[in-house]
């Protein structure tokens, strides 16, 4: 033992050991490159303070963001089949299930059904999950959907849907495409109750749910920069063997061409759905409403 083990050593040791900062604290804006700290992110609803580019937003956040006061009930999706056909891929699809739940908690699913007050009205909102394999629609999110639809009309409420999925899951092969016509009926049961349908495209959209209820609404918004399509990009260039314009499937270029209504900024969402249910609804909010005698 000598001087420079003893002393020299943990003292250098500290001193890198400082230096590892927990890697989760700062993140890489996708678009601009800047390093963000994950407090400004989360106060700025998970929007890059630099260059505005909105970062994908777990259910969770985006929720409190839009209820009044951020007060908000989940309902648990109905229970379903888990791996009909028994799929195995690289992995069995069961644990790719387990995987995803471990990650994203238990019982989750690449939906989220909630429903709460929005501006003095009741709303049922859904929100699909990225983060939970890829917000693919398999049986347990078609039945989500469905479980919403039927809140909404029992309570007459409005439905509002966020989007965000690269499409059907393929591990549950026709099973998740017969998704695609029941999440339509479930949108045209809404709409001939006369409520509103609304649906908010987020990064990215794609696939099955574009071709089903995320292209069904009586009010498109889109988040700025948000990926909207239904097949990827190079798919298509290497079909019609063309190059395809700059900002191709984007929010901006879907609003260009009439696939998109309105784009509209993460911090006036809230505000802009209020407006819309308002103007859909024509009945004033709850809380205005004369007290009955
Ligand atoms: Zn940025």
């Amino acid at each position: 033992m000598n001087w420079l083990t003893n002393f020299v050593r943990p003292k250098l040791r500290a001193l890198v050991a400082r230096k590892e900062a927990p890697e989760n604290l700062w993140l890489k804006c996708p678009n601009c490159e800047q390093m963000l700290f994950h407090r400004d992110l989360e106060a700025n609803q998970q929007v890059c303070n630099q260059c505005n580019h909105h970062l994908r937003i777990k259910p969770a956040a985006r929720l409190s963001q839009l209820f009044d006061d951020g007060k908000y009930e989940t309902h648990a999706l109905p229970r379903t089949v888990l791996d009909p056909l028994k799929f195995r891929d690289r992995k069995r699809y069961t644990d790719r299930l387990k995987e995803a739940q471990a990650e994203n908690g238990a019982n989750a699913e690449a939906l989220v059904v909630a429903s709460g007050k929005l501006g003095g009205y009741q709303a049922v909102v859904s929100v699909c999950d990225f983060a939970f394999m890829g917000g693919s629609m398999g049986i347990a999110v078609g039945e989500g959907l469905l479980m919403a639809a039927g809140l909404a009309i029992d309570n007459q409420a409005p439905l509002i849907v966020f989007s965000a999925s690269g499409g059907a899951r393929m591990q549950e092969a026709i099973l998740s495409l017969m998704q695609m016509p029941r999440t339509t009926i479930a949108v045209q049961r809404v709409k001939e109750a006369g409520l509103p349908y609304i649906v908010v495209l987020t990064d990215p959209t794609t696939g099955g749910v574009t071709a089903s209820f995320a292209m069904l609404g009586d009010i498109h918004i889109a988040e700025p920069g948000a990926l909207i399509g239904f097949s990827g990009q190079r798919v298509i260039q290497d079909t019609i063997r063309e190059t395809l314009p700059p900002g191709f499937q984007r929010a901006e270029y879907q609003f260009d061409h009439g696939m998109v209504d309105m784009i509209v900024h993460r911090h006036k969402m809230r505000d802009t759905l209020i407006r819309l249910v308002n103007l859909l609804l024509k009945r004033p909010a709850e809380e205005d409403l004369p007290a009955a005698a």
